[in-house]
């Protein structure tokens, strides 16, 4: 059983408080590790640490800390046994998806340090007689704590761009996510960064985030996770005047019309919905499907939800692991409840699939009322809500009435018609007769609602990791504007 430390200023340390907590296997309830109980004291340590190594690494050119930073993607491949056997343990992925994840993860640290050897400044052209230039520039110390739903890939998507831009890291994994936190820094030791450009605290969100959050001597939080918890980050950040990037939940619309091609909405919604346990900050939250392709589309779409298998996730034959969490598991089982309770109709599942292990059987629920809770939260675990409507204002009207704004679907035969919805929704992305598909060349996120501030993912995501220093530079006596 692995016991893990900290990381901090290029060394592993136990905690100040010398405690350590448990992390557990989600489909077996067994514990398989302890991590280092962070606290305040530890953070103040790891800032301090990151402050000290940033003036030396932020002043590296772009292409120098790029060519640092690359080969993380072939050591992440090379230690891909050990991050999928902690994916499958810590986090209950299947073995299948374990390794796909571990591929995405490399995918995107070599994404983000080849784009970054692309970064520009601008010239402007407000003066005759003096150039103005805007320069980008790391922000400083950056805060990074990530959420579980996808630990290792998310680890390696908002660490990579802040590190590769100039930026030192603190990093706070979620809890239950500790030990491929620890694995994660481990392969980054490899490649023999300075001490303290990266740093790992590991412990509860209130108090290694909280204490984060609140620290002078963070510049920036890269933040992911549920609505609730940024707008408590963004609170205490306040305070310091922190740049805060947040990708935060989602109850995601998808609009089925009814001149869509029924089979393949169905089929292909299905098959994507319970992928991570439908884990995801994507996953649909309401199908809004027209009342004359309804019957239809909830009969394609529990044939495809009765193929998964439920297991043991280092089974080659799973499909679907358990929840990563207790917790959450049973705020899902809650939410399926207030569905029963208001009247919705179970159609398939709508319990637990095994007795030990956070398993629930893969649920779709019909007739659900747009004002039943299960219409209203963030589901994020294997149920999907089956909604009626009738025509597109009314569709329009249901899809936007949420205080999230993440991403929606839309499947329709009209181009026309596809468009004019996708134009009138107050979502940040909108797929169309495809489910949501994410590669590193697409930004995610954005500033719609309470679903997040900022972008990431590509270009954009990247440039969220910078500032624009504007430097004018006089070449005359005097300057006419
Ligand atoms: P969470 O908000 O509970 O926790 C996220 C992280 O914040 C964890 O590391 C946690 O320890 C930490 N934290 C908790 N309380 C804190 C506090 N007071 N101060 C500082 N840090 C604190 O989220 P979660 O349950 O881990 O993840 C699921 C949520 O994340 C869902 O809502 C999902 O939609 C969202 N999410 C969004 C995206 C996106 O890109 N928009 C991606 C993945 C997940």
């Amino acid at each position: 059983m692995d016991t893990c430390r900290l990381f901090i200023d290029g060394k592993w340390v136990d905690a100040g408080s010398g405690k350590t907590f448990s992390v557990l296997n989600p489909a077996t309830e067994e514990e398989i590790g302890r991590a280092a109980l962070g606290g305040p004291a530890d953070v103040d340590k790891a800032v301090r640490a990151a402050m000290n190594a940033f003036p030396a690494w932020s002043r590296l050119t772009q292409s120098e800390r790029a060519k640092m930073l690359y080969p993380l993607g072939a050591e992440l491949r090379a230690a891909a046994d050990d991050l999928v056997d902690l994916e499958i343990r810590e986090h209950g992925t299947p073995i299948g998806m374990a390794r796909g994840f571990v591929a995405g993860a490399a995918d995107q640290v070599e994404f983000f340090v080849s784009i970054s050897r692309a970064l520009m400044g601008q010239v402007l052209d407000a003066f005759s007689d003096a150039t103005v230039y805007l320069k980008r520039v790391p922000i400083g110390v950056c805060a990074v704590i990530t959420p579980w739903n996808v630990p290792l890939l998310m680890m390696a998507a908002m660490v990579t761009p802040a590190l590769v831009t100039g930026n030192t890291v603190v990093l706070k994994p979620a809890s239950v996510n500790s030990l491929l936190a620890v694995k994660f820094t481990e392969v980054m030791e490899k490649l023999g960064l300075p001490p303290g450009v990266m740093n790992l605290v590991t412990g509860p969100g209130a108090s290694v985030g909280e204490a984060l959050a609140a620290h002078r001597g963070v510049d920036m939080i890269r933040f992911t996770g549920s609505s609730e918890t940024g707008k408590e980050i963004m609170a205490v950040a306040s305070r310091t005047a922190k740049k805060c990037v947040m990708e935060l939940g989602g109850n995601n619309p998808v609009i089925v019309c009814e001149d869509a091609d029924v089979e393949k909405a169905a089929t292909w919604q299905a098959q994507r919905h319970f992928g991570n346990t439908s884990q995801n900050c994507s996953t649909p939250g309401r199908y809004y499907v027209h009342q004359k392709v309804h019957d239809r589309f909830v009969d394609v779409f529990v044939g495809q939800a009765e193929r998964i298998v439920v297991g043991d996730p280092a089974d080659e034959n799973t499909t679907m692991g358990p929840m990563a969490n207790k917790q959450q598991m049973e705020r899902v089982e809650g939410l399926i409840e207030s569905a029963r309770e208001e009247g919705a109709r179970i159609v398939l599942g709508g319990g637990r699939a095994a007795e030990r292990g956070y398993f629930l059987q893969p649920t779709v629920v019909a007739d659900v009322g747009h004002d039943m809770t299960i219409a209203r939260e963030e589901i994020f675990g294997p149920a999907a809500a089956i909604l009626k409507f009738s025509s597109e204002d009314e569709v329009i009207d249901l899809a936007n009435d949420s205080e999230y704004g993440l991403v929606a679907g839309i499947w329709t035969k009209d181009v026309a018609k596809a468009l004019r919805l996708a134009e009138r929704l107050r979502i940040d992305s909108v797929y169309i007769n495809m489910p949501r598909i994410q590669v590193p060349e697409l930004p995610w996120g954005g500033n719609v609602k309470e679903s997040g501030v900022g972008k990431d993912g590509s270009m954009c995501g990247l440039e969220e990791f910078t500032d624009l220093k504007m430097m004018v530079i006089n070449q005359a006596s005097q300057i006419s504007s």
